[in-house]
């Protein structure tokens, strides 16, 4: 059935970014196939059904390219005590979902999501398979990435703060193992389901958390799928402490050294990275998710203008 909607302003995404106003946008069977006054439009497509868009936007749909959409449990703590948490709680509000409250709060996010004219969405998380079909139903363009992990220790201690002493990081070849099986079975699963409107996607936690081996078989998987990956990066003065600690290198330096760095890298937060690293991800065309609002929380922003002269895309 074709649909016009009328009398409305259409942000376009051409080159050169036109504002239209006083037009129409004519969808026919899911697909937009004219865009033009008014009109004319309703004069070429006489007989369809109208929409009055008056007062109204149409603009192209956002994408967010790094929620954790369970964190809708932790509203209110986040916001107000930080992350990881200064209450010391000994799990987080997700920690606490079962299967079912997994599935709604995941859907509550995706309706905000869409109430923002959001959709598209990369999310990063443990255990998606418990609520891929609930967001799949919502219509949602979606990204799927299993959290990968072989820090030794649980996530929720991960979570609720547990790792902050250097010390505390070790690695588990039988954590390592059993991460990437989910993270392969999720994309085995959902990879080009519905039309190809959900994708899979490789998603090693971050740097502190994940080792040299499984950012390398990170790196191979998303390449034996064809597929983009992503990674926490230089979200906190503490991940660079313990890398250093660690590794003896800067977060991002430690990426190159593991040859993870590349142009189907999505780099989440990226808000503390120096000139050294954002020549790293510039020169490997990697992109980086700005993630303005705890990027707020925290006071810190990445330096967008820096990352886009070096190369790397911001989204
Ligand atoms: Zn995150």
């Amino acid at each position: 059935m074709t649909i016009i909607i009328r009398d409305t302003t259409i942000v376009t995404s051409n080159p050169q970014r036109e504002l239209l106003y006083n037009s129409a946008i004519v969808v026919d069977g899911g697909e937009i196939t004219d865009i033009g006054p008014t009109e004319e439009m309703e004069l070429r497509y006489s007989g369809c059904e109208l929409i009055q868009g008056r007062g109204k936007v149409i603009f192209p749909g956002l994408i967010n390219c790094h929620t954790h959409l369970l964190a809708t449990a932790d509203k209110g703590i986040l916001e107000d005590y930080g992350f990881p948490t200064t209450l010391r709680f000994p799990t987080t509000g997700r920690g606490l979902l079962d299967s079912d409250e997994s599935n709604i709060f995941a859907l509550l996010a995706c309706i905000e999501a869409i109430k923002s004219g959001t959709t598209t969405l990369l999310e990063i998380s443990s255990d998606i398979f418990e609520y891929a079909e609930s967001l799949n139903s919502t219509g949602l363009r979606l990204l799927l990435a299993e959290n990968l992990t072989d820090v030794d220790g649980s996530r929720s201690k991960q979570l609720a703060g547990g790792f902050r002493r250097v010390g505390a990081f070790k690695f588990s070849e039988a954590k390592r193992d059993a991460s990437l099986r989910k993270g392969s079975d999720l994309i085995e699963a959902w990879h080009g389901k519905s039309e190809g409107r959900i994708l899979g996607f490789v998603g090693p936690h971050a740097p502190e958390t994940v080792s040299p081996e499984l950012l390398k078989a990170s790196k191979l998987m998303a390449d034996d799928y064809a597929v983009g990956y992503t990674i926490h990066l230089s979200q906190s003065y503490k991940e660079i402490e313990i890398i250093k600690d660690l590794r003896g290198v800067l977060p991002t330096r430690y990426l190159y050294d593991n040859e993870f760095l590349g142009d189907r890298l999505v780099a989440a937060h990226c808000r503390h990275v120096d000139s050294s690293e954002i020549t790293l991800l510039g020169r490997s065309q990697s992109s980086i998710s700005h993630n303005s609002a705890i990027g707020a929380r925290r006071g810190a922003a990445a330096p967008i203008r820096e990352l886009l002269s070096a190369g790397c895309t911001v989204g």
